[in-house]
């Protein structure tokens, strides 16, 4: 009979950290065994609430498919299982050749771990080899925010602060970059006399759209001209921020460029976005675009928020710079339900490491794709096909670049024609069948795991929990194989200066603990009255040094601390002119330098005509530098427009390697595990196609089967198809073979160089009616 311990229950803080959401969790355990896992309340992102993915973080650390052992690729194409010490002594020798002065910068690392505080040591790592080129990925599209506010990072987006938001295509409950803490912002105080309004505009009924106060259905890909609708009428009516668009703008009246004159936002909004015209680009009512705006008018706190489908087009740079202006003519900057600055962790200094300071990253080489933004993979695809620079190792943590994005197939070429490839992961996934080297990883509650703030968020927040259980196979923190190599390879004295990835949290956690900022999370009385105190200027240590700063977070599970506005609105904004551009000087400079055109002012316009045709793109010369409607580049035949979503179940990259997920799947069109389509009631009228018929969705890149799904309010000419399926995860993937990544054809954002995802034309055929009186396997309507 097995041996049974006493039963003594136990519950620890923790940390989620199956995706970017950084929420907090409560691991129960008896005989310190994990048996159960609930939100954490006192974490001030999630507020006790998990999704479905966090929910299932048990069944992540009990799935039978993890790896247990580091794998060695053969000759013969074969994975054999190895010990760490032999793994580690073969991949060190390898990188002792890529210190020498030759090799220089032959190493490479794409780093999808989404912690700034891994990212910071994987810099480390990388400069310590001597090479610049480390690839963070899933960064969310800056660009908008470079070229009208200056930002190098996207701002955080204070909608909790809100008393209405429009989000522009965001899911923002599903898909957004904290699901719980949008939905106890704009969900749970729904009975609240002060609740923020939620308007969604977008192509499917989403999550987001069924909870909103109004939801307007718009064609794929319109989202910037439905803004630009809602901007006419502000202006128009008057309903805008004069004075702020006064102090703190440029480019909002007609002016001068180079001696040249300049359309302003103002006159291109009111001759060429009014609503009649913006109703028939976006397939809605005129009058909803009016109400709309009048809504967002009303609102004293009004926030734009632009993101899911209208930021995964070939015009995502368009769509959210036009979202965004709808923030400038509110003012709804630097203050509270604004656009702040995203907040910092006042986090340790790192020491300098390496000479390559200021070399190029490939990642970042005009070869991406872009005209002011690349897109990493594509970047590395040149690279090796160019032999420049000559990669010898590229290590893959956090990430599987083959699987998770279209074209993977160019990233298989690519990896093919690097000597070395290291994955570092805890299941198998599409990125290891061309890897050299599988290093296991462990899952979040076997783990240091740390969680910096999630994209967008107005909270400042570091998650941070030790190991809940031991590791249950053979397998090493991402941090420690790194650190581990680095003391294998230097000279002594010459390797990265910490033993463990805790030493490093430990390490940076003291500049933490000196700042006297934001708080240990705690119970929400504690916290009102700090927050009280310190909105009245006090600062004060809760804690007595380093080690009791340490023994605290680690109880609590985390720190965390609000944004605040920071004074007048001009210090967001670090542009040539110094002010929120409408006309982007950043965009009309990087177009003439390009493009030639700087003599006189019609070599300017025909500059700027050149660039345009370059770069396919179809707006007017002159409204080029300012937000304006960027109709869709599609591609491929057919009757449909492809547009894939990401439901609550695909968060994460380890989701779909749980059975319980993979049920749960398409749980509000009760289909787990099976691909479904989503259609709108006419077109599957048109198409002579009905609820659980099965349909073949063809592009020239492949074919695959869903189960039609028939959802109001979903636009006529789209069909939705959901992320996360087909995955070679999955347990029992065998028979998922829909994937929609296989069938999305190349096609990208000419301005960031981003792949579009929505973008691809799609033929749809009946493969076979649903079967003779069954009943429909779906009720009605979802969600909604
Ligand atoms: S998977 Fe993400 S959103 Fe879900 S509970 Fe975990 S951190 Fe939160």
């Amino acid at each position: 009979m097995a041996l049974r311990g006493p039963g003594l229950v136990s519950e620890v803080e923790s940390v989620c950290g199956l995706c970017p959401g950084a929420c907090g969790l409560t691991v129960r355990l008896v005989d310190g065994l994990p048996v159960g896992l609930k939100g954490n309340p006192n974490h001030p992102l999630n507020r006790g609430g998990l999704c479905p993915v966090g929910l299932a973080g048990l069944d992540i650390l009990y799935a039978p498919n993890r790896l247990r052992h580091p794998l060695r690729k053969h000759a013969q194409g074969e994975f054999r299982q190895v010990e760490w010490e032999e793994a580690l002594g073969e991949i060190s020798e390898k990188l002792k050749g890529i210190g020498t002065a030759e090799n220089r910068g032959s190493a490479a690392m794409i780093c999808g771990e989404p912690s700034s505080l891994f990212q910071d040591l994987a810099a480390q790592f990388m400069g310590w080899l001597g090479s610049p080129h480390l690839a963070c990925t899933g960064q969310g599209n800056v660009l908008p925010f470079t070229l009208t506010q200056g930002l190098r990072e996207v701002p955080a987006f204070d909608w909790s602060g809100a008393d209405l938001v429009l989000s522009l295509g965001l899911d923002l409950f599903e898909d957004g970059p904290a699901p719980l803490h949008a939905a106890s912002a704009l969900i749970g105080a729904r009975q609240t006399q002060d609740r923020a309004r939620l308007l969604h505009a977008g192509s499917r009924c989403s999550l987001s759209a069924s909870k909103a106060d109004q939801f307007v259905a718009i064609h794929p890909g319109t989202h910037g001209a439905l803004a630009l609708g809602i901007a006419h009428v502000l202006v128009r009516e008057g309903r805008y921020d004069s004075r702020f668009v006064t102090a703190h703008t440029y480019g909002f009246e007609d002016g001068r460029q180079d001696g040249e004159e300049r359309l302003g936002f103002r006159r291109l909004l009111l001759e060429r976005y009014y609503p009649d015209r913006v109703a028939q680009i976006c397939g809605c009512p005129a009058a909803a675009i009016v109400r709309l705006a009048r809504r967002f008018a009303q609102a004293s706190r009004p926030l734009a928020i632009a993101g899911g489908e209208a930021a995964e087009g070939s015009n995502a740079t368009c769509n959210i710079m036009a979202a965004h202006s709808l923030n400038a003519l509110m003012g709804s900057f630097d203050k509270a339900g604004g656009v702040l600055n995203k907040p910092s962790i006042p986090l340790s200094p790192l020491p300098r490491v390496g000479g390559c300071d200021g070399e190029p990253s490939l990642f970042e080489s005009a070869q991406g794709g872009g005209l002011l933004g690349t897109d990493p993979l594509e970047a590395l695809s040149q690279a090796v096909s160019d032999g420049s620079p000559r990669l010898e190792v590229l290590f893959v943590i956090g990430d599987d670049p083959v699987g998770s994005r279209p074209g993977g197939s160019r990233v298989v070429q690519a990896l093919r024609g690097i000597p070395t490839v290291i994955a570092l992961t805890p299941f198998l996934d599409e990125t290891c069948d061309e890897a050299d080297w599988v290093l296991p990883t462990p899952v979040p509650l076997e783990q240091w795991e740390d969680a910096t703030t999630p994209p967008f968020s107005a909270l400042a927040v570091l998650g941070i929990s030790r190991p809940v259980t031991g590791p249950l196979h053979s397998s090493r923190h991402a941090g420690d194989v790194l650190l581990d190599l680095s003391s294998r390879v230097a000279p002594e004295g010459a390797s990265l200066p910490w033993g463990h990835y805790s030493d490093y949290l430990k390490d940076r956690l003291e500049g933490l603990s000196e700042s006297g900022q934001g708080a240990l999370i705690s119970g929400s009385f504690e916290e009102s009255w700090r927050r009280f105190l310190e909105d009245r200027g006090w600062r004060f240590r809760q804690h007595q040094g380093m080690d009791d700063f340490w023994s605290g977070i680690l109880k609590q599970s985390g720190w965390w601390s609000p944004a605040r506005p920071q004074g007048e609105g001009g210090q967001l904004f670090d542009t040539p002119s110094g002010r929120y551009e409408f006309f982007s000087q950043k965009l009309y400079r990087e177009l003439l330098d390009r493009w030639g055109g700087l003599a006189s002012s019609a070599d300017a316009q025909q500059a700027l005509g050149r660039a345009r045709e370059s770069l396919g793109l179809q707006g007017q010369v002159d409204e080029l530098c300012l937000p304006h409607h960027e109709p869709p580049h599609l591609v491929g035949r057919g009757d449909l427009t492809l547009v894939p979503f990401r439901p609550i179940t695909a968060r994460g990259r380890l989701g779909t390697a749980s059975a319980m997920v993979m049920e749960m799947f398409g749980h509000s069109v009760l289909s787990g595990w099976q691909p479904w389509a989503e259609l709108s009631p006419e077109t599957a009228r048109r198409l002579d196609l009905e609820e659980g018929d099965l349909i073949g969705l063809q592009t020239i890149s492949g074919q695959i089967e869903a189960e039609v799904r028939i959802r109001p309010g979903a636009a006529s000419e789209a069909v939705h198809l959901p992320l996360g399926l087909g995955r070679i995860q999955a347990p029992g993937a065998e028979t998922l073979k829909a994937n929609p990544l296989n069938i999305v054809l190349d096609s990208r954002d000419p301005l960031s160089g981003a792949l579009s995802l929505s973008s691809t034309r799609v033929q749809v055929r009946l493969v076979r009616r649903r079967p003779h009186g069954g009943p429909p396997p779906h009720l009605s309507g979802g969600e909604a």
